[in-house]
């Protein structure tokens, strides 16, 4: 038995945009209305929880990051009715619903802003922070490098500078503000009335340090503020924070039940992509020998890509040298200094041996996996695009015009569906992949299946094991049952020992993997290139007596 049983550590969850996942009034943009439709799509996909984008009004000149009005949805997707039908046909599926909330700056068009700017007594004013001057050295640099220069802008209705750490038309809250503060709690109890299940607590990394800017270094008491919030008003809401760094700055937003439920995994995501670009188990070992620790009602979020960019800011310059040689070979797949603009499937060309390879280390690292809408279907990305909008075309359903995404003229989608190259929906494309039984998308469907059947991945020990072979890393999940998941890395076929059968009477059952093998001889799997097996340890007399009586019962 679980000890208890935190549904977020054993969920799969699927992120995507209202707008660019399925239109269905045909104005060339995707809606509520829409994503509704595809609801069973989804459900059937299994996933069992979606992160959804954010959908507020908004002047929308950061993908909707940059937000209006917290207690609304954008027009073009919908309103709050189509929302409030979304979260029900999400529940009546067994879906959980979790939404950004982006509270470390709004935009420049929200009416806070507005009012504070134009009014230096004005209450709003001090919901930002100010500066006469421009402050010499600032402390930070601004998060988009090469888009912005500064992080303060000066307005010319103020007469002064405002803070700002990502665009110019994001001014940051004041958070140490507690009318800010209880701004923030307002606009959880909201959604959380409506439904959702939590939060992806947006930048949090840089809304604790703007907790309090002249106390910086420390970390303050702002999300524990938000903790305390969330779990007095809803039974098993929760918090994921967006936070990157090194371990010893992320560790800290891990602190039982106090702080967040849930972090993305920037850590392991990185040392993925290098064990990825070397062909070698040692990064993913690492990158999870590094992790900061947690208690067991915390969980890690695992991803490979999303809706920015591959940030490899954490490796070492030597490493971040191989992975962007090898994944970002021109210039225009870079952003910012740090991260790759591209999509998993085309950086691994295309090649279903190495995607499934990746996706099968991903739902085998220890948390809670998440893809990207159109993941499932290898979608590629559209590097003329400008910024990280090269991943963020439209979800290809079928064939037909726009992909199936919508029947508007292509001149109204947001931006233009992908319809050239290997990746275009022509060929690309959801009902395509549910005819061919071998393809990714079907491949997916019984990846997510069997991730909700291994409760151990979320909730069990790891012990990453040692073997000899340095493409091939096996880690073993001990809870009620054993779980080995074995991977070969490399492009060349290999046979290792897995140190880990306790007892003669132990024996490996294989439940998935890239091929048909040999049964195991005792502890001697072999792997193909690309390949990974996944087994559970069973006792060999249970398993024996079982055949028996099958053997019996014919
Ligand atoms: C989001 C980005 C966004 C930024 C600023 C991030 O963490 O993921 O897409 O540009 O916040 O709002």
């Amino acid at each position: 038995m679980i000890e208890k049983d935190f549904w977020y550590k054993n969920a799969v969850m699927y992120t995507l945009d209202v707008e660019t996942f399925q239109d269905s009034n045909n104005d060339g943009i995707g809606d509520f209305r829409g994503l509704i439709s595809r609801m069973d799509y989804l459900a059937t996909l299994g996933i069992n929880c979606i992160w959804l984008l954010p959908f507020y009004p908004s002047p929308n000149r950061d993908n909707g990051y940059d937000i209006m009005d917290y207690y609304s949805v954008d027009s073009r997707l919908g309103n709050l009715g189509d929302f409030a039908s979304f979260i029900q046909a999400a529940r009546e599926r067994g879906i959980r619903v979790i939404i950004d909330l982006v509270i470390n700056h709004t935009s420049n068009q929200h009416p806070w802003f507005l009012e504070a700017r134009k009014d230096k007594n004005s209450p709003y004013r001090d919901y930002y922070t100010w500066s006469k001057e421009k402050p010499e050295n600032p402390e930070y640099e601004p998060a988009f490098k090469g888009e912005d220069n500064s992080i303060w802008e000066y307005d010319e209705v103020a007469k002064e500078y405002f803070l700002h750490r990502f665009y110019n038309h994001q001014p940051d809250l004041n958070l140490a503000n507690p009318a800010v503060r209880k701004e923030i709690h307002q606009i959880m109890g909201f959604w959380l009335a409506l439904g959702v299940s939590g939060f992806r607590v947006d930048a949090a990394h840089i809304l604790v340090e703007n907790d309090d800017p002249k106390d910086q270094g420390e970390f303050h008491d702002l999300i524990e503020d938000m903790r305390e919030f969330i779990t007095t008003h809803s039974r098993d809401a929760i918090l994921l924070a967006e936070a990157s760094g090194p371990p010893e700055v992320v560790g800290k937003f891990f602190k039982g039940k106090e702080r967040m439920h849930m972090m993305f995994n920037f850590l392991l995501n990185q040392h993925t992509f290098l064990a990825l670009a070397t062909e070698e188990a040692e990064p993913v070992r690492e990158g999870i020998a590094i992790l900061p620790e947690k208690d067991f009602s915390s969980a890690w979020l695992n991803f490979l890509r999303h809706h920015d960019e591959l940030n490899l800011e954490d490796l070492k310059p030597d490493q971040q040298k191989v992975v962007f040689e090898k994944y970002a070979p021109n210039k225009d797949m870079l952003i910012f200094g740090r991260g790759i603009r591209r999509r998993l499937a085309p950086m691994l060309n295309g090649d279903q041996r190495r995607l499934e390879l990746a996706y099968s280390l991903l739902f085998s690292s220890p948390g809670t996996p998440v893809i990207q809408y159109g993941a499932e279907i290898g979608m590629g990305d559209d590097i003329s695009l400008p910024g990280r909008n090269s991943v963020r075309t439209a979800m290809q359903w079928s064939p037909e015009r726009n992909g199936g995404f919508s029947e508007a003229s292509p001149s109204k989608l947001p931006r233009p569906s992908i319809s050239q190259s290997d990746y275009s929906y022509k060929r690309l494309n959801v009902i395509q992949q549910q005819c061919q039984p071998g393809s990714l998308l079907n491949w997916m469907e019984r990846l997510i299946r069997l991730r909700r059947q291994c409760p151990e991945i979320g909730n069990g020990e790891l012990e990453v094991l040692k073997v000899k072979h340095k493409a091939v890393l096996v880690c073993a999940y001990r809870l009620n049952f054993e779980l080995v998941v074995v991977h070969n890395l490399g492009g060349e076929a290999c046979e290792v020992t897995l140190p880990l059968l306790k007892e003669d009477h132990e024996s490996l059952i294989e439940i998935f993997s890239d091929s048909a093998y040999p049964a195991p001889k005792e502890s001697e799997v072999e792997l193909n290139p690309y390949g990974y097996r996944w087994f559970r340890i069973r006792k060999k007399e249970v398993h024996e007596e079982a055949q028996q009586k099958k053997k019996q019962q014919k």
